[in-house]
């Protein structure tokens, strides 16, 4: 069959009863499997797609930029363990989701980035047409796989495929590339309807070999000081009672990666969060849970971990094992699986954690919180990062249901630690990249996935990557308060040109007055010099129910270069050049 040519396809809420087109297929197979949300930017060829599921029930949440589409879908696939959907325009339109789909793929969130694209003959021969691009190609090395449709009588074969690798194994993104003139393609109703399949089992279960779970058995048996890193594969695994069963059964003390906070309550006595550094320093066994040993937890190296150390790991990712360090006890499978193999398999009292190693992590616990306290009391004027994140952290305990998205550099690390979260899956940040500009995104797809109130914990920088969806949240006057610790700068507010007066590299505009920014879309904005205003504010904020932005003035010369990890600014010579 010869595709007609996207000026011959009219539109297609008119097709006769008896046929139908690709934006119907389209539709009709993601509603087939589930599909009940799209994240989008609309525009040449995918207006129409988007009206369409739209009328046939599908959630629209029209964004203004893709990369804010892209990383709310990605969110909603990690919070709901079904892939979230983005659907972009050709070349500019998918490039910007692409960083989404990049970054949901570095994070094993499960995405489909749908897309429509130009005329496939032009485009290959390179001919010019309006917004050409070879989208496949670009696309195929930002994501875990991309297909394109080319028929229109596999639309359903590829919506399948493409959910079926975003959530099957390790979830990742998936990049789908739809041509306009597919999407325009007229065939048969029930031939069409026939093309389409419901997945069966689209992530199965996986699981470990028995003498794998024996083996790893034996290595956290031996243990005299065990350790449990939760990554943010185990929140997503969802099996939260097999993880907290088998903690609190051996006593092995846990720590938890940034968004495994919750997963156990942070204030959970196993909780070694507030001794990490000695607990990666002294444990004689570590099991990671859905946590890879990436840079965040230094791949695994000395001075920071025990060179000793030896290593569980309990992934679905068989190619993980042994990316850093030599693993052990490999248990490769899904994390649900393999705690109740453990379960079933562990005698009692074969795996327990010494009361020494528990009473020593427990004392320097101790006095860690008592130092945090000291730093968190002082109420320094102007106001200090930890005054304004203490208020956030004591209205957000009333409300444990509260979603907490954070990004930025100081802002991250020093909420990261403040704010102790007590319910999975509730803390949504920067993640695997350290990446700016998630935050309007995952706040919409908290809000819109769950109803529950959002609060994102904005550096004011990173703030400005995603800040246009303020209209986005007053549009869908969605329960989030943005909280903005605005210092006026990138990482600082006081850096210098020392040749003029032209902004220095990390300066933004210290009077900025970004609560003036959500009332242009009706939004409800406040300004907060003391944690008592921040505290004042947040708590009506909340109570309201509705969009809201907290600008927080905070010290310009509060914050370090690059928060926790300017030691990755490479040193060189310094900036003045030697002679
Ligand atoms: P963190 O940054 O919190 O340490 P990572 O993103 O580095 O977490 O690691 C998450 C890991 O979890 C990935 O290696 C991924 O393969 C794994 N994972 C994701 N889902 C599951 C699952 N259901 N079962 C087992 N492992 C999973």
């Amino acid at each position: 069959m010869t595709a007609p040519s996207a000026q011959e396809t009219a539109p297609t809420p008119d097709v006769p009863a008896e046929q139908t087109d690709g934006y119907h297929l389209v539709v009709d197979a993601l509603k087939l499997n589930d599909v009940e949300t799209i994240y989008g930017v609309v525009g040449i060829p995918i207006t129409d797609l988007a009206r369409l599921a739209q009328a046939e029930g599908i959630r629209y949440i029209g964004f203004r930029h893709e990369s804010n589409a892209g990383h709310a879908a990605a969110i909603a696939g990690y919070l709901t363990k079904k892939p979230g959907v983005c659907l972009t325009v050709s070349a500019p339109g998918f490039l910007n989701g692409l960083v989404a789909l990049a970054n949901a793929t570095t994070n094993c969130f499960p995405m489909v980035q749908i897309s429509g694209s130009s005329e496939r003959h032009v485009v290959d021969l390179k001919q010019g047409d309006y917004e050409e691009m070879d989208q496949l190609a670009a696309a195929q090395q930002f994501c875990k796989a991309a297909y394109r449709v080319s028929r229109v009588e596999d639309i359903g074969r590829g919506i399948a495929r493409a959910l079926r690798t975003a959530i099957s194994g390790r979830p990742g993104g998936v990049y789908l590339d739809i041509p306009a003139a597919v999407l325009g393609s007229i065939m048969d109703a029930e031939a069409g309807a026939k093309t389409l399949s419901r997945l069966v089992d689209p992530a199965p279960r996986q699981l470990p070999a028995p003498e794998a779970v024996d083996r790893a058995i034996e290595v956290l048996a031996t243990a005299e000081r065990p350790l449990v890193v939760l990554g943010k594969g185990a929140a997503y695994a969802q099996a939260d009672d097999q993880i907290r069963e088998f903690i609190e059964s051996t006593g092995i003390p846990y720590v938890p990666m940034s968004m495994a906070k919750g997963l156990l309550p942070d204030d959970h006595p196993q909780s070694a969060a507030t001794a990490r550094s000695l607990a990666l320093k002294k444990a004689d066994v570590v099991m990671l849970v859905g946590a890879r040993l990436n840079w965040l937890l230094n791949h695994g190296q000395a001075p920071q971990w025990n060179p000793d150390a030896k290593f569980v790991q309990v992934d679905i990712e068989p190619t993980e094992m042994d990316s850093n360090q030599p693993i052990a006890a490999p248990l490769v499978g899904d994390i649900e699986s393999v705690f109740e193999a453990l379960a079933e398999r562990t005698k009692p009292g074969q795996i327990a954690a010494p009361t020494a190693w528990r009473e020593e992590l427990a004392a320097r616990s101790a006095q860690n919180v008592a130092k945090m306290a000291e730093r968190l009391k002082a109420d320094k004027h102007p106001m200090q990062f930890m005054g304004a994140l203490k208020a956030i952290r004591d209205v957000v305990h009333e409300r444990p249901e509260t979603y907490i998205v954070n990004e930025g550099a100081n802002a991250l690390d020093l909420a990261r630690n403040v704010i102790d979260m007590h319910v999975p899956r509730h803390r949504l940040d920067s993640g695997t990249w350290g990446v700016m500009g998630i935050g309007m995104g995952y706040a919409i797809a908290a809000a819109v996935e769950t109803g529950d109130p959002v609060v994102a914990v904005e550096g004011d920088s990173a703030f400005g990557f995603s800040g246009m969806e303020l209209e986005t949240i007053c549009r869908y006057n969605l329960p989030v308060v943005t909280v903005i610790m605005n210092n006026g700068g990138v990482y600082r507010g006081d850096d210098v040109n020392p040749l003029g007066d032209a902004p220095a590299p990390t300066a933004l505009m210290i009077e900025a007055r970004h609560d003036k920014m959500i009332e242009a879309f009706g939004g409800k904005g406040y300004r907060a010099t003391t944690p008592a205003e921040v505290t004042a504010a947040l708590t009506e904020a909340l109570a309201s129910g509705g969009p809201a932005l907290i600008d927080c003035v905070i010290d310009p010369s509060a914050g370090t270069e690059s928060g926790n990890i300017g030691h990755l600014n490479p040193k060189g010579i310094g900036l003045t050049k030697k002679k």
